[in-house]
């Protein structure tokens, strides 16, 4: 029995869809980029699980993507012999805007529409389009061009019977039901609105499958096409009803990091990057290398423009996709790159490990751990001579992913040195609360005699600046690091020094200013001492166990009394921000 039954979008999804197609309106053609994407996806899916098991190949082990039109009933569709999905992962992964971004973006969203409603249409319209390029849209930019979508498919390893056929106008609900299917896959049906028949035109999508999907591994047919003369032509249209139709490969469908570097186009290599990444942006620069030896692979590594809006999500997915002898292994293979590098997309592809390599062993594989180790140091290199050659496009790199680089010093010891080469920071000598000051340049800038570097942390920016702690060296001309990002605190307790000069807080301590400090400082300092030893004894008294010690310096020049603590003690700033946690 057919079983069918009509079910409503999660609440979310038709916001989302409205947006989609309002701001990708200008962009329409990537509705084919996202479902060519996901068929070749699922083809590869499946090529990974017949690894295992062969019988899911059924009679058709030839993997492919197909791009039909039929321009009668006014309909594209892409179809695959890929994995399939069940009636379950339809309602799952379909029926819902499957990510657990979904709300956010939804939040995300409305920010955007509450700037367009004050007036500022353009900012809104802008945010909007940049939210879509975060997001990636998927299976969902096919109501761009379409009105109504069926997508029927059979999961590889279910018979033809448990077919499933799901169908929706993009307005709030959709149908699901059971059919026949007798080719594994999955065929996803555009029936294309009014005024977008123009995709009807096999050239057009020809165009549009080599300008984005060229260099995918998986091939992407389409009907082979007929130059008849007129004359020939209803011979031929008769002909071709009995036969079957042929198809030919359109894109190269050779994997692109597979090729020579020499021979790959700058276009390529972007087109490629919005392939893999769905991001609607140019990428802001890549590596391309094939390691030779015992461990031989090809790693191909994209820095984004643009932080992903999940960057801080604790289950973010990373960007690195695994192949192994140009098989799909995984998606967000993490093991390839680490945490605090978690923005860098790309793919790896090995020659050495096994086809059916698990998450498992991905934990202790010493040729991964290389791979990983390799990785590492080519985005650093790359980040490297960026901020040397081009430092206008570091800096924006810094402003999207700085916070994320600033957890390496935590998580990559062995790396400390050269990730602290790529910090910026906000100094007293730097203008507002932009991070562009390196670690090099206060050292240059150092004073005379000051044998270290200075900084201060507080829980904004303003806050930090404006530190009565930094009175003396004001006073005394000497450059301090403002720190007020949240993961700044993380940062000084694990860098605790760069270029051999030892990272100091301004608020900690018995402030030791070296050979900045002269006489003068020193023999007014003891000369207060005694001069107020009353005064002192008073406050230390009635502070009672509150504090530690009450003494006389010269670290405020304006202020009449300031708050410092131990050397070792946890500094103040650090001690809030647990307390905000709940620590
Ligand atoms: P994404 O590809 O980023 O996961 P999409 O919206 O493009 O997001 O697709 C959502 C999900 O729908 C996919 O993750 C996949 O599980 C499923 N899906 C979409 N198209 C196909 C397909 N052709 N074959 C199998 N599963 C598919
Ligand atoms: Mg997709």
């Amino acid at each position: 029995e057919a079983h069918k039954e009509t079910l409503e979008f999660k609440a979310e999804v038709s916001q989302v869809l409205d947006l989609v197609i309002s701001s990708l309106y200008s962009n329409k053609e990537i509705f084919l980029r996202e479902l060519i994407s996901n068929a070749s996806d699922a083809a590869e899916k499946l090529r990974f699980e017949s690894l295992t098991d062969e019988q899911l190949l059924e009679d058709d082990p030839s993997l492919r993507v197909r791009v039909l039109v039929d321009t009668d009933a006014g309909t594209i569709t892409v179809s695959d012999n890929g994995i399939g999905i069940n009636r379950q992962e339809m309602i799952d992964t379909i029926g819902s805007i499957a990510s657990s971004g979904t709300r956010q973006f939804a939040e995300a969203l409305r920010a955007a529409q509450g700037a367009a409603e004050q007036g500022d249409a353009d900012k809104g319209e802008a945010a909007g389009e940049e939210l879509i390029g975060q997001f990636g849209v998927g299976f969902y930019s096919s109501f761009i061009v379409a009105d109504k979508v069926t997508v029927i498919s059979r999961r590889a390893g279910l018979t033809s019977e448990h077919g499933v056929r799901w169908q929706s106008d993009g307005r709030g609900s959709y149908t699901l039901e059971t059919v026949e299917k007798p080719g594994r896959g999955t065929d996803v049906i555009l029936h294309l609105k009014e005024d977008e028949q123009e995709f009807l035109e096999p050239w057009r999508l020809r165009t549009i499958i080599g300008k984005f999907s060229d260099h995918i591994a998986m091939p992407v047919e389409m009907e082979k096409e007929d130059f008849e003369t007129d004359t020939d032509k209803e011979g031929e249209d008769q002909e071709k009803e009995a036969k079957a139709p042929e198809f030919e490969q359109v894109n190269k469908g050779t994997a692109l990091w597979m090729r020579n570097k020499a021979d790959i186009s700058e276009d390529e290599y972007k087109a490629f990057y919005k392939h893999i990444s769905h991001d609607f942006d140019e990428p802001l620069a890549w590596a391309h290398n094939r390691v030779e030896g015992t461990n031989e692979y090809t790693a191909l590594l994209y820095l984004p423009k643009r932080a992903p809006w999940d960057l801080w999500d604790r289950d973010q997915k990373h960007g690195v996709k695994l192949y192994v002898k140009r098989v799909f292994i995984m998606d967000e293979a993490d093991k390839l790159m680490p945490h605090w590098l978690r923005f860098v997309k790309g793919v790896v592809d090995s020659d050495d490990l096994p086809l059916n390599v698990s998450r498992e062993i991905l934990q202790h594989n010493r040729k991964i751990d290389t791979i990983r180790g390799a990785n590492v140091k080519r985005v650093l290199s790359l980040l490297e001579s960026m901020a040397r050659d081009e430092p206008e496009k570091y800096q924006t790199f810094w402003d999207e992913f700085g916070r994320v680089l600033k957890e390496g010093p935590a998580e990559d010891f062995q790396n400390r040195e050269r990730i602290g080469g790529l910090l910026r920071f906000a100094t007293t000598a730097s203008e507002g609360s932009a991070q562009t000051v390196s670690l090099d340049t206060y050292i240059e800038r150092m004073k005379d005699g000051q044998k270290d570097i200075y900084y201060i942390t507080a829980d904004s920016h303003a806050a930090a600046a404006h530190s009565p702690h930094l009175e003396v060296f004001k006073k005394k001309g000497v450059e301090v690091l403002l720190l007020s990002d949240r993961v700044d605190e993380w940062l000084v307790s694990h860098l605790h020094e760069y270029q051999g000069k030892h990272l100091q807080s301004v608020t900690k301590g018995k402030l030791d200013l070296g050979e900045l400090a002269d006489q003068e400082d020193k023999d007014k300092t003891e000369q207060a001492e005694k001069e107020h030893e009353d005064l002192l004894k008073r406050l230390k008294d009635s502070l009672g166990e509150q504090v530690s010690e009450v003494r006389a310096s010269t670290r405020l020049v304006d202020s009449p009394a300031c708050i410092v603590v131990g050397e070792h003690d946890m500094s103040a700033n650090l001690a809030r921000v647990l307390k905000a946690v709940g620590q």
